[in-house]
């Protein structure tokens, strides 16, 4: 269904649910009037906070207002989060910095939490965190608490209803809207939730403050055309929509000349892109594309779907130099008859042929997946299956999940559910493969060389341990020890004078130990090429001289690394 949205600033076909909430004597938000309408719908009620009057406000000192973005779920997410970070400061928000001491005494002005209905408990967890911020805000006049994402897309109203102290609900398709529905919320005193059925502006167009120096997420396409019986992301993300490749590549290009050395091409299917415009070897060219782009040391892409993964995809990660020969390709199950269960269109033979394809043109690539146990009707025979093709695939890692409920999902009301149990024995026996599989995967890289990408953030030992991380070209994790240079005394080892390694910077190392999720090299760095990265990575992390970050159109600027977050899906 769509209709006519006439009070946002950018007018498109689609249909808007508003809701406002009023607020009681104590400024907590009593019951919410739920209007659905075709054309926007703005309250002409008001009501007091009973904390500020309009000229108390008048008066208050104009500070810049401070924010919190908390992000949940994938990737998809991480991105979207970078996203209301560049639209909060292009409105004039600024980060909230916490207290040096770690202690919670002070809070921001706006928290946004940007929500996953992905994962087991979402909601129960949501509504946690909202109930510990509900005497926060209680005592902190204007503060403002905004929930966006898939589970606001998926419970909408239901957030105001039983957390009416939050200020702003806000969907998947319009994150745009968010500074605008936080000054509503202010000037209203009421709570908006604006919910759009489709896409207002492709993401991308927005303003974003990129979280990495160093690596960046790039959407080619958002939603999806599959309906997996597990999955609740077609009905929050919508339809797939591709972005034009033009668009894609210029701001790969504006991200390169920022000091960004790798990509990761983000897409719900990202093999399936180029389906709106009727190109379906959209992806292979794309990845070509990017292999022409000067500068751009790594191209990643997450996550193919196996049903659409061709030949073409294969030999551009095969011929384009800087694409990583690493593919992370989602199983789910190893048995026919539950991935015809989940409605996953291949069959075991089909992806078992791509890996075979894929080691076959790139005998050094590392492939990981993602596995359901405990899918409704899963049979012992039908586990065992998977296990036989996670032998046979040897990934180098699996993200490994136990299927629990998720209301909504066509899955949720299937007969014969695993009980937990078994789900959780099943889950135990394959977690136990699976970590012996990319051991002894590991372990065949003992005494070679490998290049990484020096991360920041990455390894949580570091310091204790006097070692960085980095990220091999196949994506895996390698801390590398840091070689001890005197100031001003090149050191033997380093191709650059002995100058500081810097996250953004490439080093080769030779590996000296393999655990199952990670690499060790502890012998000296071999090679370590300055970059553009740790440029920008220095600059980022420079005493401030003046200024606060760039925020630009779509465009990048620098910080820490994005937290590693599970497969966008595929
Ligand atoms: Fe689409 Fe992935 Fe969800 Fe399947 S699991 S419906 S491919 S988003």
């Amino acid at each position: 269904m769509e209709g006519v949205r006439s009070e946002l600033l950018v007018h498109r076909w689609s249909l808007c649910v508003v809701v406002n909430g009023k607020r009681n004597h104590r400024g907590i938000r009593v019951a919410p009037r739920v209007a659905v309408r075709w054309a926007t719908v703005m309250s002409t009620e008001t009501s007091s906070l009973g904390r500020e009057t309009p000229t108390e406000r008048a008066a208050r000192p104009t500070e810049p207002r401070t924010y919190e973005v908390r992000t949940y779920g994938c990737q998809m997410n991480v991105h979207d989060s970078e996203r209301l970070t560049g639209l909060l400061e292009e409105a004039g928000y600024v980060p909230f910095e916490q207290s040096p001491d770690g202690e919670q005494t002070r809070y921001p002005d706006v928290v946004v939490f940007n929500t996953c209905a992905v994962r087991e408990n979402a909601d129960n967890k949501l509504y946690g965190n909202l109930g510990h911020l509900a005497p926060v805000k209680a005592r902190r006049p204007g503060m403002q608490i905004a929930v966006g994402g898939c589970l606001a897309q998926k419970d909408r109203a239901t957030i105001t209803r039983k957390a009416p102290w939050v200020d702003v609900v806000f969907g998947t398709h319009n994150l745009g809207s968010l500074p605008v529905l936080l000054e509503r919320a202010r000037v209203q005193e009421e709570a908006q939730v604006e919910i759009l059925e489709s896409l207002e502006v492709f993401p991308s167009t927005l303003p974003t403050r990129r979280e990495s120096a160093y690596a960046a997420w790039v959407s080619v396409s958002v939603g999806c055309n599959n309906t997996c019986t597990f999955c609740i992301v077609p009905s929050l993300r919508g339809k797939e929509r591709d972005r034009r490749p033009g668009d894609i590549l210029a701001e790969v290009r504006a991200l390169v000349d920022e000091g960004v050395s790798e990509v990761t091409l983000l897409g719900q299917n990202v093999n399936t892109y180029g389906v709106e415009f009727g190109d379906r070897r959209a992806f292979g060219q794309l990845l070509r594309a990017c292999g022409e782009i000067e500068g751009l040391e790594r191209v990643r892409f997450t996550s193919p779907h196996p049903a659409e993964f061709r030949d073409d995809v294969i030999a551009a990660m095969a011929e384009t130099p800087n694409v990583m020969h690493q593919l992370h390709m989602p199983l789910q199950s190893g048995s026919d008859r539950v991935l015809r269960a989940m409605r996953r269109s291949y069959r075991r033979e089909k992806y078992l042929g791509i890996i075979e394809r894929v080691r076959t043109a790139m005998p050094d690539a590392a492939l990981s997946t993602d596995i359901i146990v405990g899918f409704p009707g899963e049979t012992e025979e039908d586990f065992a299956q998977t296990l036989e093709v996670v032998r046979e695939a040897r990934f180098a890692a699996a993200f490994t999940f136990q299927y629990s409920i998720r209301p909504g999902t066509p899955a949720a009301t299937m007969p014969d559910q695993v009980p937990p149990g078994v789900v959780r024995e099943r889950y135990d026996r394959l977690v136990e493969l699976v970590n012996e599989i990319s051991w002894v995967e590991n372990q065949k890289l003992l005494g070679s060389r490998v290049e990484l990408l020096v991360a920041e953030g990455e390894g949580r030992k570091d310091a204790a341990t006097h070692r960085m991380t980095g990220r091999a070209r196949d994506n895996r994790l390698v801390h590398f020890a840091t070689p001890r240079v005197e100031v001003g005394v090149p050191s033997p080892a380093s191709s650059s004078g002995g100058a500081r390694i810097r996250p953004g910077d490439l080093v080769e190392v030779a590996v000296t130990h393999a655990a199952p999720h990670h690499l060790v090299a502890d012998g000296p760095v071999l090679r370590h090429r300055r970059t553009r990265s740790g440029d920008a990575w220095e600059a980022r992390t420079a005493p401030p001289t003046n200024t606060t970050n760039v925020v630009g159109l779509g465009m990048p600027t620098l910080g820490t690394p994005p937290p590693l977050a599970p497969s966008a899906c595929g």
